[in-house]
């Protein structure tokens, strides 16, 4: 079989072999259910303990601010349904290119006439107007969510946290901030960073999937999102993925300790696909800030439509390459990525999101540029 070329690292991310590693005794040997009181049990509820106090102290929070979840998307429907139902929020300000996780929690919100909605315009770079943010802020008569993404999956765009945040601040609002594309890439500060939820996925960082979690700031008071055992101090209901749990905080401590030089290697990574791509394939376009406040790992690349073309995801499969349309929940065509229709209105490109991990390298890019050249 002909190796495959995975450049779709924003949708998921392989297992690192450590993190595996890291997990195997608790897939195997260490099976107890971590609410038992006898020996099986309480090493996996330690296992658990110090996965929470190894996430705190990596992303410099308090463990009691780190409840593990099923992944981004749960923690964002959490972090949303929970500002809205326990903290007072009935006016939710986000944007229209945020994951489906938030708009979906979002819209449903709102059709269920439990919170106002608003979407923050958009410039043309894809990156929010903060201005019109403050706007929405100022004119509002009820306390206000505010839900947009750190990095957005699909054209990378960075938003200014710490400036939403204070404007957050400012108005007296709760803020959310989906940080799924930057948990595990970037390092986090949660002390000084002026944020009420976040939230991570361990697969986006070389963990396993099914496992995430959701900050939730010591003075932000929620009531309890799943119901039944007293597991994750009542709030969230259910026997602990204590394999997945060992993995995220494994995957985040090798992110963390290794962040300075898979970044600059990645970041490496991104920059020669976009140099050979303005090199050899002509009429290519990049969506997003991308030389700007941008994710290094994501590329998103529109090209000339032709009825060749109209093909390339098909044919980038066919030659064993793995990238997507969008975001991977739109593997089709672009045609269904709210993201890209929200920031690009030529109808005469065909968008491809390119992204990179510490396992790709230079050689992989010389090879999707030499099959791309025949697919346009
Ligand atoms: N938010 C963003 C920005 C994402 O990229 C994703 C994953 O695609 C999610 C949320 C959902 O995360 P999960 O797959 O862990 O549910």
């Amino acid at each position: 079989m002909k190796e495959r070329i995975y450049v779709d690292n924003a949708a998921t991310t392989p297992l690192d072999p450590l993190v595996l590693e890291a997990m195997m005794p608790y897939l195997t040997t260490h099976f107890g259910n971590p609410s038992s009181i006898y020996s099986y049990g309480r090493e996996c509820r330690l296992a658990v303990e110090n996965a929470r106090k190894q996430v705190a102290k990596i992303l410099n929070a308090n463990p009691a601010e780190i409840f593990f979840t099923s992944g981004g998307t749960e923690s964002s429907n959490m972090a949303i349904t929970s500002a809205v139902r326990d903290l007072g929020c009935k006016h939710i300000i986000s944007s229209t290119i945020e994951h489906h996780a938030t708009l979906h929690t979002v819209e449903y919100l709102n059709n269920n006439k439990e919170a106002a909605l608003s979407y923050v315009k958009l410039l043309p770079n894809g990156h929010i107007d903060l201005a019109n943010l403050g706007e929405l802020l100022k004119e509002s008569n009820e306390k206000c969510l505010v839900t947009l993404m750190h990095a957005n999956n699909e054209i990378g765009n960075l938003l200014d946290i710490y400036t939403v945040g204070e404007l957050c601040k400012k108005y007296n609002a709760i803020f959310h901030c989906d940080t799924v594309q930057t948990v595990g890439h970037y390092p986090f500060n949660l002390k000084e960073t002026p944020v009420h939820f976040i939230n991570g996925s361990a697969h986006k960082f070389h963990g396993p999937k099914g496992v995430g979690i959701l900050y939730i700031n010591e003075n932000v008071k929620v009531k309890p999102y799943v119901h039944g055992g007293s597991q994750e101090r009542n709030m969230r209901a259910g026997t602990e993925n204590v394999y997945g749990i060992v993995g995220f905080a494994k995957a985040l401590e090798i992110a963390n300790s290794n962040y300075v030089a898979d970044s600059t290697y990645i970041k490496s990574l991104k920059l020669y696909m976009k140099e050979q791509l303005q090199k050899n394939i002509s009429g290519v376009y990049f969506n997003g800030d991308v030389s700007g406040s941008s994710l290094y790992a994501v590329l998103s690349v529109s090209f000339p439509k032709t009825t060749k073309s109209e093909m390339i995801l098909f044919n980038l499969d066919i030659n064993n390459i793995c990238a997507s349309g969008g975001s991977a929940c739109s593997s089709g065509s672009d045609q269904d990525s709210h993201v890209i229709r929200a920031i690009n209105s030529n109808q005469n490109q065909i968008t491809v999101r390119f992204s990179f991990s510490k396992f790709n390298n230079h050689k992989e890019i010389d090879i999707v540029i030499s099959k791309l050249k025949d697919m346009i």
